[in-house]
């Protein structure tokens, strides 16, 4: 297993997991002690490894801060989506209209084209928007 895994971004979180000797010898069983390098994570005797972790991770989850600028807020989110699905949008019709000039297609078949490359464009926006809306407007658990 990777510990890198368990890293948290600001750096002031790192577990420490150890095999506690006394208590694997006298349980026969392996025992773990878990400490954090923040020094705060209260004293736990996990059954496992796993559990160990699980109450790192937990207890870094009390201990940060909320991230400063870390996330951005709302606003910008949406006017980052809007103008993503836009590009989308623009790019899939402006596709269409390089097809239209390079094969220099008549006049119904230009506007089926820009219909399908809208369409197209449009539908690929979307997907962006509901692929992302989780971390737009994240759901509270
Ligand atoms: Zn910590």
């Amino acid at each position: 297993m990777n510990l890198d895994r368990f890293r948290i971004d600001d750096g002031r979180h790192i577990p420490n997991l150890v095999i506690d000797e006394d208590a694997t010898h006298a349980t026969g069983q392996e025992r773990y002690t878990i400490t954090c390098s923040c020094g705060r994570m209260p004293n736990f005797n996990p059954a496992s490894r796993d559990d160990a972790l699980t109450a790192h991770l937990g207890h870094v989850g009390i201990h940060l801060e909320p991230p400063k600028g870390g996330r951005m807020p709302l606003g910008l989110r949406l006017v980052l989506l809007v103008t993503a699905m836009l590009t989308i949008a623009v790019s899939f019709y402006l596709g269409g209209l390089a097809v239209i000039d390079t094969y220099t297609l008549a006049d119904g078949q230009a506007a089926a084209v820009r219909a399908i490359s809208m369409l197209t464009g449009l539908t690929f926006a979307f997907a962006l928007m509901v692929a992302v809306r989780r971390y737009i407007a994240p759901t509270r658990a």
